[in-house]
């Protein structure tokens, strides 16, 4: 469950039959945000037994309440969780949450100097214009951008990707 999110100007055809884009490009594919399960954003902690890194990987159990504080789950529903932010119920992609809550990661195809390369050649690095778009097409400045993965606790950005064609 998940959500990619591009420079503005992936999906123009780029051969005649107009079958092809860029959206697997890493020079257009910035990355994907997924729903990574609880997190305590008081620790900055996982609750997945495997740790941040065991998130998307399907085979840990996961802690009932913060190994560090003890904080407990409070229930969440779609319109703050952060599967509802992948199903497009949670409008909030910028909340800053406290204590145990559902978290999202963000795995980059691209490096922030490439993403920063890449704005300023094809926009001429204006802050305000919305030149980055998600696949359901929202559309986000630079400025906005950012503070959706300010939202992102820095151990579920994962940089793992880098440079590879995924989806
Ligand atoms: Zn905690």
């Amino acid at each position: 469950m998940g959500t990619n999110y591009y420079i503005k100007g992936y999906d123009a055809p780029i051969d005649e039959q107009e079958q092809n884009d860029n959206r697997w490009s890493p020079e257009w594919h910035i990355g994907k945000r997924s729903a990574a399960g609880l997190f305590c954003f008081d620790c900055g902690l996982s609750l997945c037994l495997g740790g941040a890194k065991g998130v998307h990987q399907g085979k840990y159990e996961w802690h009932n309440e913060c190994p560090n504080c003890g904080m407990t789950y409070k229930k969440e529903g779609l319109e703050d969780s952060s599967a509802g932010l992948e199903l497009g119920f949670n409008k909030d992609y910028k909340a800053l949450k406290t204590g145990v809550s559902t978290a999202s990661s963000f795995s980059f195809a691209m490096k922030w100097e490439d993403i920063d390369r890449n704005l300023e050649q094809k926009f001429d690095n204006d802050m305000t214009v919305k030149c980055i778009i998600d696949e359901y097409g929202r559309e986000f400045s630079y400025t906005e951008f950012k503070d959706l993965i300010l939202a992102i606790p820095t151990d579920l950005q994962f940089y793992y990707s880098l440079g590879q064609k995924f989806s």
